[in-house]
């Protein structure tokens, strides 16, 4: 094995760097019937759970710059987008496929970092490696990761339940990411801890998995997706998903201290379309009959979930998305949030 002390490699390719993979981040579970090391991984569902599956893909120069983005954290927001989209749906997290290209001579210290981000991440929430696939690439990083999931199928819960009086909620303080890629964009240097706050939600995202669990478990929510492009981008997603429209009132939409912070010099239109437009939030936006809002409220007064009510479901009459301030006054968004240009 050309393994150069026990954990290290100083020159190796894509076997033995699967070889190393395997060597330090499988792991075993009752489920798993083979992990990595053949032709697939094979695993039992669990009984009377389905499956979800997700992938993503996060790309050097698109999704993040060596330069600004640690390894160790890069891993674990790898892993977490993933995660995410498995909250949004209310499902336990249970495999994990790896699939990246390194380019040729990236350093194995950066990549040993990488994964150690990424293991923990998935290690945090019960989710285990089973496999994927190594590539080089000519210059650039780029991570593709499926993650698999289980649900009960009656407890799923997707875009398109949202009715006409719903109540809408945001689960954390949504903006925060988007401003921290600014400070990170900008150079600005040395960055004092309201900074360093929102770029640290910017590079490590929290995947809001135990809160999409307890959501999906009470069924509590209508519908539910998470904010991966901007508060009001998938919030879009998901009217035109449930037929119906949305009325968001600015001043209800919770924000932390550092962005309250950073948005007193940005103006108050300017500020509030780069915290709805931003993206990578990575918090869970879900619809809740009015009935069931007593229930919700509980476990935000006992602190299992942290959440907020913006607004309500209408009947999707025009205009189909309003955001307004309290004086009534509707703020305009021409580009909604972060589409891919192909
Ligand atoms: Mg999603």
């Amino acid at each position: 094995m050309p393994f150069h002390g026990d954990d290290v490699l100083k020159s190796f390719n894509e076997l033995d760097l699967i070889k190393w993979i395997k060597a330090h981040h499988s792991k075993k579970s009752r489920d798993l019937i083979l992990g990595i090391g053949d032709d697939c991984a094979a695993v039992k569902p669990a009984r009377g759970k389905i499956m979800l599956v997700t992938a993503d893909t996060l790309a050097e120069g698109v999704h993040f710059s060596r330069e600004s983005a640690p390894p160790r954290a890069l891993g674990g927001k790898c892993a977490a987008v993933n995660l995410s989209d498995i909250a949004a749906m209310g499902g336990q997290p249970r495999y994990a496929l790896l699939s990246p290209c390194f380019p040729q001579g990236l350093e194995f210290k950066w990549i040993k970092a990488f994964l150690a981000g990424f293991h923990e991440t998935l290690a945090q929430r019960r989710c285990i490696l089973i496999g994927g696939n190594v590539s080089s690439a000519k210059d650039w990083i780029s991570v593709t990761v499926t993650v698999m999931g289980q649900i009960a199928e009656k407890r799923i819960v997707k875009r398109d339940g949202a009715k006409p009086g719903d109540l809408i909620y945001i689960t954390g303080t949504p903006g925060d990411s988007a401003l921290g890629l600014d400070l990170l964009l900008s150079g600005r240097r040395p960055l004092g801890k309201t900074e360093k706050y929102l770029v640290s939600r910017h590079l490590s995202p929290t995947p809001r998995v135990e809160w999409g669990m307890l959501i999906a478990e009470k069924g509590l929510a209508s519908a539910m997706i998470d904010v991966s492009d901007g508060l009001a981008l998938d919030l879009v997603r998901l009217v035109e998903a449930s037929k119906v429209g949305a009325d968001v009132s600015l001043d209800t939409i919770p924000l932390s201290v550092p962005a309250t912070k950073m948005l007193a010099g940005m103006g108050q239109d300017g500020g509030w379309r780069r915290i709805l437009t931003g993206g990578e939030d990575y918090e869970l936006l879900f619809t809740v009959h009015p009935k069931k809002e007593a229930r919700l409220k509980k476990l935000i007064g006992s602190g299992k979930i942290v959440a907020s009510r913006i607004g309500h479901v209408n009947d999707g009459a025009k205009p189909k998305i309003k955001f307004s301030y309290s004086s009534g006054r509707a703020l305009k968004i021409s580009q909604y949030g972060y589409v891919h240009s192909l």
